[in-house]
């Protein structure tokens, strides 16, 4: 079914859905692009529309083989599109749920293309605000790169920001999505680039373990995490690999790599890496988390609360509009954050590991407790999420989430 797009593009095929519209297979003047058109029924909300146009603004003049590059605007009745070069192959989510894990060379490979990509967009003054295996494409006509990765290209800079734009110096809301959101953002500082070596870090974690380091659970749970917990290490990962992951995890932000070195530091790894399998690693505790970590998680589905990838911002949400979720909530206060979150820390542990049922269940119980003396913290941080989750979750049922109903602040 052909549908045209202003007077240049026709729209052929869905390619992907997000968070704000759908990306189509099209065609254009000079061959076969990518279409992300706004949803009709969005076109009237002019933050939308602001991201839209912001997209485009964000990547004018930005040309690197690792971002996707926005030929075109189009605005044409009620239709809003952004005409990108088409990347034919998947985006990464997609990968690692069908593999799970990749091989520390190919996650290495895939992490370092989306690190000169970014260098190339902080160069240009602009923090994407948005890194996660959603935003990444994996180019499956480029050449073959270490470990079989093909490249991979940067996408979505639709909440993207220049750096140092002088209006708003108190950030009074955050953007981003739970899982990949630097502890700086959670307590409310303005977002410079390394929040999205973070974001690129936990990335990479994910892509090694198959599971992010602080995600799980309530979205008011895994900002409190970012902020409190330290990430621990996962069994078999090569020392050096490791040093470098938590060097841009740091809840310092003026500790991490700078891009340019991520990249270079990553590539450097690569001939040590060859050859070695995806670790083996089982995901922390997740029957005991689930259960109990936070009352509020227990409300969500089962399938949503089994994966650690995406936290369901919306209540009864379906798994495939989390994807590409982010959210828009209010910076917690202090108090909330405090939560004495100290010993929480999930170790990861080598699949099949044996661990004593008594060792376990004294966690079970400090987990209980911590978790009781949580309960305020989170009850709170809850209320102010919830009042978000609310407003927006009213009207799910085949409503993507988006901050557009989020409440707006000054
Ligand atoms: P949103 O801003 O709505 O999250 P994205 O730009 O992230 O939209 O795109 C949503 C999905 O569409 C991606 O995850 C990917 O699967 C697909 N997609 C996006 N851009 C392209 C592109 N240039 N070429 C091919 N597929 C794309
Ligand atoms: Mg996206």
């Amino acid at each position: 079914m052909a549908r045209k797009i202003g007077s240049r593009y026709t729209a052929h095929q869905i390619l992907g859905r997000g968070s704000a519209g759908t990306v189509w297979l099209g065609e254009g003047p000079e061959g076969p692009v990518a279409i992300k058109l706004l949803r009709e029924d969005l076109a009237s909300d002019q933050e939308l529309v602001g991201r839209f146009v912001q997209e485009r603004t964000a990547l004018l003049g930005l040309e690197h083989p690792n971002v996707v590059s926005v030929r075109d605007l189009v605005v044409d009745g009620n239709d809003l599109a952004l005409v990108m070069d088409l990347v034919r192959g998947t985006d990464l989510r997609t990968r690692l749920e069908r593999e799970r894990r990749l091989a520390p060379e190919a996650a290495v490979a895939v992490a370092a293309d989306v690190a000169d990509g970014l260098a190339a967009a902080h160069a240009a003054g602009v923090v994407h605000r948005d890194v996660k295996p959603e935003n990444v494409l994996l180019d499956m006509q480029g050449p073959l790169g270490p470990g079989g990765a093909h490249p991979a290209l940067l996408t979505d800079f639709g909440v993207a920001k220049l750096i140092d734009t002088p209006k708003r110096t108190r950030a009074t809301k955050i953007i981003g999505t739970p899982d990949y959101l630097a502890p700086e953002i959670v307590e409310g500082l303005p977002p410079r680039a390394a929040v999205d070596i973070y974001a690129l870090a936990t990335v990479l974690y994910e892509l090694l373990a198959g599971f992010t380091p602080f995600g799980g659970g309530h979205p008011g749970a895994v900002l409190r995490r970012h902020v409190t917990e330290t990430v621990v290490p996962l069994p078999g990962i090569p020392e050096e690999l490791w040093q470098l992951l938590v060097q841009c995890l740091a809840k310092a932000p003026a500790s991490r790599l700078r891009a340019s070195e991520l990249a270079a530091r990553l590539r450097e790894l690569l001939p040590m890496l060859a050859g070695i399998p995806p670790l083996d690693v089982d995901e922390p505790d997740a029957d005991l988390d689930d259960q109990e970590e936070t009352p509020a998680a227990s409300a969500a589905p089962a399938g949503n609360r089994a994966r650690r990838g995406a936290v369901p911002l919306v209540p009864g949400a379906r798994p495939d509009s989390n994807r590409d979720t982010h959210t828009s909530m209010r910076v917690p206060g202090p108090d909330e954050l405090a939560g004495g979150a100290h010993g929480t820390a999930r170790a990861p542990r080598a699949a099949g590991a044996a661990r004593p049922g008594s060792a376990r269940h004294r966690a079970a119980a400090r987990r209980r407790r911590i978790t009781l003396a949580l309960a305020g913290a989170v009850v709170a941080a809850a209320l102010g999420v919830g009042a978000w989750l609310a407003t927006s979750g009213d009207d799910s049922g085949n409503t993507p989430d988006t901050e557009r109903s989020a409440p707006a602040s000054p």
